[in-house]
Formats: structure tokens, sequence, C-alpha cells
């Protein structure tokens, strides 16, 4: 599809229109999640959903990693939150005019919770194509998918127990995608899952070299591509289905609402309002705070491979 000029990411037709491949394109923040590129996201699966000779769509980031997270520092993201000419319109409506915890549940129903389980609910195959680190909101956007492509310099974490005192992220998948015990892990600690164990508990679909990341996906989306759309969609269906009658879909609201009662505590406690946790509440400010770790079977903590693992995101 041509025409269409977004700003924070691009969409690509390939393959004659049979494949849609969506990038996240804000390399220089590291792919964080601003509203506005979170409002063209879901205008970009609305388009290859209407468009019926997209099959498969790819959703990848360009740059090093494919998203840092939710963008809560980025001077565009503070100006889209705040009154003024640079305000995102999405602010004003969706529960934006309500004000206390009314007000951040909407908005993150709707632009964080309900956007990412429609995404999930696409009527075509979905591939997310990840490199570098996906890190909390990164997390949401590629368990969405329905395959991941991962490259194998990857890494997975969920930072926000350690970095801002809140339960884990909107999309509550932790514990089908990770498996219960290790979500509980993963979300205490902050720690980071390297791409092999991510492969081994079946979170991700196939690991490519870095290099070869973008062919290998889209070699492999060909391949999907192939399958009759009915027979593709009723298998997808019928996984989602087995899934939600095993209690995700109810799984996902109910722990959207905790997640909204811990934005809750932490407003009461602050003077602020400010919904998640601060340094004076006993975690160390996001903006500085210590590499993640990757996981060690043996150690209660361990230390970073030489620079792999040293990256802060900017972002939860
Ligand atoms: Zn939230």
């Amino acid at each position: 599809m041509t025409g269409t000029d977004y700003r924070y990411i691009t969409y690509e037709a390939l393959e004659d229109g049979t494949i849609a491949r969506i990038l996240l394109n804000r390399p220089k923040t590291r792919n964080a999640q601003n509203r506005g590129l979170l409002v063209e996201l879901d205008d970009a699966f609305r388009q290859a959903e209407a468009d019926d000779n997209v099959r498969v769509v790819i959703l990848g980031g360009v740059g090093p990693l494919f998203s840092s997270g939710h963008d809560m520092g980025s001077s565009e993201s503070v100006a889209e939150r705040t009154p003024g000419p640079d305000q995102h319109p999405s602010m004003v409506i969706n529960g934006g005019t309500r004000v206390g915890a009314e007000k951040l549940m909407l908005q993150e129903w709707h632009y964080f919770f309900d956007n990412t389980r429609r995404w999930r609910n696409l009527r075509k195959i979905t591939i997310a194509q990840v490199q570098g680190t996906v890190f909390a909101a990164g997390l949401m956007l590629m368990w969405a998918c329905d395959l991941i492509c991962a490259a194998d310099d990857v890494m997975f974490a969920d930072v926000v127990g350690t970095r801002l005192g809140m339960c884990g992220v909107e999309y509550f998948a932790h514990p089908w995608e990770f498996g219960p015990r290790r979500a509980k892990e993963l979300l205490l600690t902050g720690d980071s899952l390297d791409v092999e164990e991510a492969y081994r508990i079946g979170m991700v679909s196939k690991v490519f070299p870095r290099e070869s990341l973008e062919d290998k996906t889209l070699e492999f989306a060909k391949r999907i591509a192939k399958t009759p759309t009915m027979a593709a969609l009723l298998i997808k269906e019928s996984v989602n289905q087995s899934v939600d009658s095993m209690g995700f879909y109810n799984a996902l609201n109910a722990c959207f609402t905790i997640h909204e009662l811990n934005h809750s505590h932490w407003a009461q406690i602050h003077e602020s309002k400010y919904p998640v946790a601060e340094p004076a509440d006993g975690i160390p400010d996001w903006r500085t705070a210590p590499p993640v770790l990757p996981l060690v079977k043996d150690q209660p903590s361990a230390a970073p491979p030489n620079g792999a693992a040293a990256q802060t995101p900017s972002a939860r």
C-alpha cells in the first residue's frame, strides 16, 4: 500500500501485496512507543486487515532493537501528553478528559490494552520480527503476534516491577508466555531471558542470525502465505479459542484491572498523583537504573556479559 504517510512507522506491501510489513520507525528512541506511534500502528493493522490481498503481516522495528517499551520520557512524548499545540488528539477523547483513576484506566484500556487485544485477534496471520532487546511494552506488541522470529542477539525482560513498582504491563500475557513460575521470577527480579531459553520454552518460533533476520522472516512469511487463507484463519482461531477457553481472555481482563489498582496505589501515595513508583519508594530511577541482568539458573543474581546486557531502557 502506498500513499499513507506515517510519521512513526513504515508500511510496505511486499510479494504482490500478499505480505504487509509494518516497522516501528523511531530508532533514536529505541522504538519507544509514544501515543502517536500506537495510534499509527493501529491504523496500519486496520489497513492490512481491510486489504484482502494481505495474507501475512510482519511487525518489526528499525534499528538495533525492536522496542524498549512505552515512551515515558522523550520530548515528543511529553509534548503529546501536555495541553498545547503538540498535544495528541487522542488525549482528550476515550476518557482523557475524565479525572482520577477513571481517566488513566480508560486511556490505558483504549491505547495499551484493547488495541493490543485487537491486533492479537487480527483476521490475518501476524509475525513479530524482533532484535536487540524487547522490554516491557515491547513484549506486548510481540506477544500479540501469532508467530515470533527472533534474532540470535535478542533478550526479553519486563522491568516494570523493579523499576516502576508495577505488577507487569497492561496486556498481562506473562504466565501464558513464560509459564507461571518463570513469570513470577522474571517480574520479581527484572532479569532477562535470552533467545535460546525463549525458544526452549516455546515463546519464539524461529531464531535467525541477526544479519539475515529480515530475509529469513520474509521467507518464513512467504511460506505461511501459501496456506489457504481459510485454513490459516481457522488454525489461528482454533488455537486462540482454545487458550481463551483455558481462561486467557478472562485472565487478561482481570489482570488489566489489577494493573490499574497498582497505578491507583502509587497515585494515592504521591502528592503529584504520579501513578508509578519513584526512587523515594525504594526503586532505582528508571533513567539511571543498573543494567538488566541475564537470568542464570544457578545464581541469585548474575553479572552482565561483556557489554551485551548493559543497556538501560529509556522507557518501560
Ligand atoms: Zn499502566
